[in-house]
């Protein structure tokens, strides 16, 4: 099995439960969206990158609705964050030319779902060799960065959703 390499998830593991509020549920305030890494908010769906990537362009895809499983759903959110899902698959094939992706649902706390209480697909695109390339880049922590740019790459995808 491959892991890749991701220094940066210590501060993710660290900063858990300290968190004030829910990342996924979008609130009102539409202007902190490019701050929050928000790509697109739906009627029924959000989707906005991981602060904490595994990998460049790994993306979250929720339901707006602040619900713990996919059975909570309704048919319609369901259809509505699925489509999503192959919607930013479409955008990330289309816009950083991936060869490959794990698309995954954790659900419950000792599934690894860092926020149970509110279910999300995590999308990650995958490259040959990106383990080595997170290793080579992961100690120099260029990632912030790296993810502003994505977003605004991507986030012209999404405004034309
Ligand atoms: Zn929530």
């Amino acid at each position: 099995m491959n892991v890749i390499w991701a220094p940066w998830r210590m501060e993710y593991i660290l900063s858990e439960g300290k968190g004030e509020g829910c990342i996924f549920c979008p609130g009102d305030d539409r202007t902190q969206d490019e701050e929050r890494l928000i790509l697109y908010v739906g009627s029924l769906t959000i989707v906005m990158m991981n602060r904490f990537p595994y990998n460049n362009g790994h993306l979250l895809v929720a339901p707006i609705q602040h619900l713990p499983g996919l059975e909570k759903l309704s048919h319609e959110e369901t259809l509505d964050v699925l489509l999503m899902v192959r919607r930013s698959i479409d955008i990330l094939k289309k816009t950083m030319n991936p060869d490959g992706f794990n698309v995954g649902l954790n659900l419950g706390r000792v599934a690894g779902a860092g926020m149970e209480e509110h279910m999300h697909f995590h999308i990650v695109p995958r490259w040959n060799g990106d383990t080595n390339y997170m290793t080579v880049i992961g100690e120099v922590r260029v990632i912030p960065e790296h993810i502003r740019e994505t977003h605004r790459k991507l986030r012209t995808y999404f405004d034309k959703l």
